[in-house]
């Protein structure tokens, strides 16, 4: 390969980069919320059997059930935060990952959010499909399981806001 083309890839690879979606923090995600289901309330739902994965680590994982308010079903979530300094308190500017097993987030949040590299884990196939109905912007955030989930995780002193 000469200078020039070896040059040429550089510059290829630095416009691709650039052209991917930052990854949204943990309160941008948050602040989504608010923006793309104005109508959605969180406060009701009841946290309940959470588990705390890698507080010493550099990456923090959160999984909590949450239940409905209404019906007696509990859906899963998952909040991943992630960390280069371990000397760095968990906080919500972080990075952050999530995934919550409601239909809502399937259908509305998982393709947004692992176009932004915020959904975690492997892609389902509900993530490679673009939002209907709701969400039509594609704007990366979290259901309302994961919202309650965070303002727990933040009320309990695991993450500061
Ligand atoms: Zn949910």
């Amino acid at each position: 390969m000469t200078l020039l083309e070896e040059f040429r890839d550089i510059i290829k690879e630095l416009v691709e980069e650039a052209l991917i979606e930052e990854k949204e923090s943990l309160l941008g995600l948050a602040k989504n919320f608010e923006k793309v289901f104005p109508a959605s309330r969180y406060d009701d739902l009841r946290p309940e059997h959470r588990k705390v994965y890698g507080e010493d680590t550099t990456e923090l994982k959160i999984v909590t059930q949450i239940r409905g308010s209404k019906k007696d079903q509990a859906y899963s979530t998952v909040l991943v935060l992630r960390r280069n300094d371990l000397d760095e308190e968990w906080n919500a500017d972080m990075m952050a990952e999530v995934k919550c097993s409601c239909p809502a987030f399937k259908y509305y949040n998982a393709n947004a959010d692992w176009k932004s590299k915020n959904f975690y884990g492997r892609p389902d196939k509900w993530a490679k499909v673009s939002p209907k109905k709701l969400n039509l912007s594609g704007t990366p955030t979290m259901c309302k399981h994961l919202m309650r989930a965070t303002k727990q995780a933040i009320e309990d002193g695991i993450i500061e806001k």
